[in-house]
């Protein structure tokens, strides 16, 4: 027995291996049991529960089909007890972006033990030093959404989660339980049109679209998937015609007061002392010269800017303002529900827009990385001129009470213009062949910006900001390693994250981000 591998058998849900002499089973079943809602007792700690064999009838039987003897040896020890599992399968580290001070490191999802001596290490390193040793994004607390704290989301999800923990991890796969819970003032005319949506921080947000009043599929595998060909139309879309996308789960904070300019000058790499109606893009770095943030700042008036995040990363970036706020008079509020984000992007976004607004879009009148309020239909929109896509193109801010009128009378007018309701997986395929960063995949708190290759983004000249040193230095020095696009010359793989890329038969680095490059 003692010369028995570790089994793991995960479309069976079940684990194999000796144990003090016997053979252990575990499982993680797809539908768990959940327990503690109600409080747990004080002194609870590793204890037993009862017995269930019911629920793990499922699992013995195909046990005993993949293991024959397990049919005579009778079960010495049937172990039932609980395991803390979180919505998404990663566990919680860091500081709780709620409380200075209050160390968090639980939620370990059954690999508490193995992940024990890194874990802690890294936290260690994070409380003494004020920051994490490296990237720590995916198990990062600073990703959890405040809606979590919903004991019937909790109990609904997690039940799902513990069997994920076992499952194949597939490219895009999507959580089935608890969903809806976020979602856009367009969600039910994006439903109309056969989005399959996907969720990011609980937003419900189209990936692509399987056309009006088809009911998408969405489906897993490893390799090419049904929905290739829609996603291949869109991006084309966004390319060479244009496209419509729905960016409301952008996150937006407004930074206002006396102090603003000041406060985020300090914070960002990039000069954000621009006149009112200017569009930057920069980074905020951390004191390694490595990116906290990626993100927009929109200067909306004197004392008022616009900070536009990824939805994943709001938590993270209200955080890290909150945090470096200091006593500087500012009041930072996040305004992410109180707009509509609607991307009007591709070469024929000019034209669709001149017929549903009077304003001028020219480039004279409204050039690349500026805001300006415009009418559109009955209604009104702050346009910003800024292309994830990287084509001509807006995004139009809009109230949420007027984001159905605008984009109904932009779909209608679509109409004549070929447009196309398009996803984030088209989004996705579109900015990596102009490539551009996305935070959590490409760029993180230990990659240096000038690693990045966004050394653009970075104004030394400006004044002090924090990482300027950190930007001086490297630049003084040189990179040692940077990030890189490459094509490949087979269009066949699908490349997603963490692939190794070798060079003369040597691993030389890692792939950020993949795409298929539908225009390249
Ligand atoms: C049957 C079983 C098998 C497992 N197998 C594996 C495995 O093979 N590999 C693996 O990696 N993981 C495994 N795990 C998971 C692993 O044990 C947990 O993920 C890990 O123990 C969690 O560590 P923790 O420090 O978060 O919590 P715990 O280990 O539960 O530690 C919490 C501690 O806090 C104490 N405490 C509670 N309340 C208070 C209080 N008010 N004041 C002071 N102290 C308090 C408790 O007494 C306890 O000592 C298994 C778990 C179970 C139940």
């Amino acid at each position: 027995l003692e010369r028995l591998p570790v089994l793991r058998v995960p479309e069976e849900c079940a684990y194999y291996k000796e144990d003090a002499g016997k053979l252990l089973i575990g499982a993680f079943e797809p539908v768990a049991k959940p327990w503690g809602m109600d409080g747990i007792r004080e002194d609870f700690c590793f204890d037993e529960l009862p017995p269930d064999l019911d629920h793990f009838a499922p699992i013995l039987e195909t046990a005993v089909t993949r293991m024959p003897m397990l049919a005579e040896a009778g079960i010495h020890t049937f172990f039932n007890g609980p395991e803390s599992f979180t919505p998404d399968d990663r566990y919680y580290l860091g500081e709780a972006p709620e409380l200075d001070g209050y160390w968090v490191a639980a939620g370990y999802n059954s690999i508490g033990i193995v992940s024990s001596g890194g874990a802690g290490m890294a936290l260690a390193r994070w409380m003494d030093e004020g920051a994490p040793p490296f990237d720590l994004w995916e198990v990062d607390i600073r990703r959890a959404q405040p809606f979590q704290r919903n004991r019937t989301y909790l109990r609904a999800r997690v039940s799902e989660t513990l069997g994920l923990l076992y499952a194949d991890h597939f490219p895009n796969r999507q959580p089935l339980s608890a969903r809806g819970v976020r979602r856009s003032p367009l969600h039910g005319h994006l439903a109309a049109m056969g989005a399959a949506f996907g969720e990011t921080a609980g937003w419900e947000r189209p990936h692509w679209f399987a056309g009006p009043g088809v009911t998408p599929a969405y489906g897993h595998g490893w390799g090419r998937q049904h929905w290739f060909a829609n996603t291949a139309a869109e991006h084309r879309a966004l390319r060479t015609g244009v496209g419509l996308l729905d960016l409301s789960s952008f996150g937006k904070i407004r930074v206002e007061g006396r102090d603003a300019t000041g406060f985020l000058q300090r914070l960002c790499g990039n000069d954000v002392d621009v006149a009112p109606g200017r569009i930057v893009y920069t980074q905020m770095l951390n004191h390694r010269g490595g990116i906290e943030s990626d993100l927009t700042v929109t200067r909306l008036g004197e004392t008022a800017f616009l900070l536009v995040v990824p939805a994943a990363t709001l938590r993270r970036d209200l955080a890290w303002l909150d945090r470096h706020r200091g006593d500087a008079a500012v009041t930072i509020t996040d305004m992410t529900a109180a707009e509509a984000v609607i991307a009007v992007m591709g070469p024929g976004a000019r034209a669709l827009l001149a017929a549903v607004s009077p304003d001028d879009l020219s480039d004279a009148a409204h050039p690349f990385a500026t805001a300006r309020e415009i009418e559109l239909g009955l209604g009104l929109a702050r346009a910003h001129r800024i292309s994830y896509v990287g084509e001509l193109g807006w995004e139009l801010y809009v109230s949420t009470d007027q984001a159905a009128h605008l984009f109904e009378t932009i779909a209608e007018a679509g109409a004549a213009h070929g447009l196309l309701p398009c996803g984030m997986l088209a989004m996705d395929s579109c900015r990596l062949e102009k490539a551009f960063r996305h935070f959590g995949h490409d760029i993180t708190d230990e990659d240096h910006v000038l690693e990045a290759g966004l050394g653009f983004a970075v104004r030394t000249g400006k004044g002090d900001f924090i990482g300027r040193e950190a930007v001086l230095r490297t630049r003084e020095a040189g990179v040692t390693r940077r990030l890189l696009q490459f094509r490949l010359t087979d269009p066949e793989p699908l490349l997603h994250h963490n692939e190794p890329v070798r060079r003369d038969g040597r691993i030389v680095g890692l792939i950020t981000s993949g795409a298929y490059g539908h225009t390249l």
